[in-house]
């Protein structure tokens, strides 16, 4: 089972993949993680990521689908996958479909999680992580029971670099104009399927969970 997750920053599907990939057993592929990996390294490619996502601008395709092509030539990805922020623009959806086809691979299904721009703004600029375990957080509905902690592995909870409200705008805009695109594509395509990511990340999940046994 070959599946998207597509959706604006900030509409859950960080969240959304550890559960589907845990449910599904499926590896989940987030471009945003391996970059912050690469990032943290300290490498120069490390440092021209940083640049992008502390910007809010996007990667260059050229490093993109570079990354992803290795990333779906490792064996755990033979039973399927879900990625996660990828692809972003049509020529990206582009270059997968080649990748996939050169397999005789597909996407099953692109899952859309909607969201206004208005609660993107509100989840995002109060949205904290932790750098150990990427858990997630937000200082409204669901803070850490200690100041800047983690639950789960009482690693640092912080703000991410690209959640500011400058960047967070010019992600937004990104999302807007280069990615909502691929709405149309897939649909073109006939496999789009839209869940309403406003509810609670278990309702969100359940409608995952349904179009995925469909
Ligand atoms: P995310 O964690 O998915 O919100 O991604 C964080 C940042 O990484 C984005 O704002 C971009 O700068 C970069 N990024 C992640 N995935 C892609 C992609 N598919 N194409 C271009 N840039 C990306």
């Amino acid at each position: 089972m070959n599946l998207i997750l597509l959706g604006p920053p900030g509409a859950g599907k960080g969240t959304q993949a550890k559960f589907v990939s845990e449910k599904y057993k499926i590896p989940h592929i987030s471009t945003g993680d391996m970059f912050r990996e690469t990032a943290q390294s300290g490498s120069e490619l490390g440092r021209k990521l940083q640049e992008f996502m502390t910007s809010g601008k996007l990667v260059t395709d050229e490093i993109v689908i570079g990354v992803v092509e290795t990333r779906l030539a490792k064996q755990d990805t033979a039973k399927g996958f879900l990625l996660d922020g990828f692809p972003r623009t049509v020529s990206q959806a582009q270059s997968l479909d080649r990748i996939l086809s050169d397999k005789n691979h597909k996407i099953d299904a692109v899952l859309s999680i909607t969201l206004a721009d208005e609660e993107v703004i509100k989840r995002l600029s109060s949205r904290r992580v932790c750098v150990a375990c990427g858990a997630s957080y937000n200082t409204i509905t669901q803070p850490p029971r200690a100041d800047n902690i983690c639950d789960k592995c009482k690693g640092k909870v912080i703000q991410r670099q690209d959640d500011n409200a400058q960047t967070i705008r010019q992600r937004l805009k990104v999302y807007n104009e280069q990615t909502s695109p691929l709405i149309e594509y897939y649909t073109k395509e006939g496999i789009l399927k839209v869940v309403d990511g406003s509810g609670s990340v278990e309702a969100v999940f359940k409608g995952l969970c349904e179009f995925i046994e469909k």
